[in-house]
């Protein structure tokens, strides 16, 4: 964490509803304690999903829980993530750690300055309501594609809250430069509830199981041996993972 957090202090906490997010405001709760559960909708396909895990995990982190309207975003980007004209796209499990690949898709589901926006409203709230800290999810997959992501986005941010807010607003990410594995990892160490989480970028009844986010959860599930307990939250697993699914054979 890139702040002085003390048991005291409390914090704002940035919820997509998805497994960063979750992961890194229950990992902040060890330190401090959640003021704010700031959530953003944008227009994006699986808002209303979102929204409700994003609700649903303020109320295990006993703190209030806000929904922010964004229409404006909508119409500013050609996104597949809020255009119903544009495929979400999918990747392949096996292409998940190809730069090209990532990028590729990274290009079609990026909304501009989203995460600029986002932790500059946040910031707002920490300032009138004398909050000293914002926590994010970040994660260190998809800091290589998406750079709003990274270590360096957060030291800038904290850098231009030196100049833009009175008292210096800090960012911090506990999930910061861990991959999926290592998040979902730390989720089970803090009992983190898995089920309650939305990370795909559809808005079905069940997450896809296909698009590139929800196949980073489902290889971190997977690899914390996860497949028995939580596949049933996704309309597609690989069909090789549900054979080694402990306890589990492949139907
Ligand atoms: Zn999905």
């Amino acid at each position: 964490m890139t702040s002085t957090q003390n048991k005291s202090q409390t914090f704002i906490s940035l919820v997509s509803g998805g497994l960063d997010s979750c992961v890194a405001s229950f990992s902040a709760t060890q330190q401090g304690q959640c003021a704010l559960v700031l959530f953003f909708d944008y227009g994006q396909k699986a808002a209303k999903k979102e929204f409700q895990a994003s609700k649903k995990i303020a109320k295990k982190l006993g703190a209030p829980f806000k929904s922010i309207a964004l229409p404006f975003l909508a119409e500013v980007t050609q996104s597949a993530l809020v255009m119903n004209d544009q495929v979400i796209p999918q990747i392949k499990m096996g292409k998940l750690d190809d730069r090209t690949e990532s990028e590729k898709s990274a290009a079609q589901v990026w909304v501009p300055n989203r995460n600029g926006l986002f932790i500059n409203i946040a910031a707002s709230f920490a300032e009138a309501l004398g909050i000293q800290s914002i926590v994010v999810g970040f994660n260190a997959e998809e800091a290589i594609t998406f750079p709003d992501n990274s270590a360096n986005f957060l030291s800038r941010a904290e850098a231009f809250f030196q100049l833009s807010t009175l008292k210096g607003i800090q960012v911090s990410s506990p999930t910061l430069g861990m991959n999926k594995k290592q998040i979902v990892a730390k989720g089970l160490e803090l009992q983190v509830p898995f089920e309650l989480i939305w990370s795909c970028y559809h808005g079905g009844r069940k997450m896809c199981g296909q698009c590139e986010s929800c196949l980073r959860l489902i290889r971190a599930y997977h690899l914390n041996d996860l497949d028995k307990k939580l596949q049933k939250d996704f309309y597609y697993w690989p069909q090789e993972w549900k054979k080694t699914a402990p306890g589990k054979q492949a139907s």
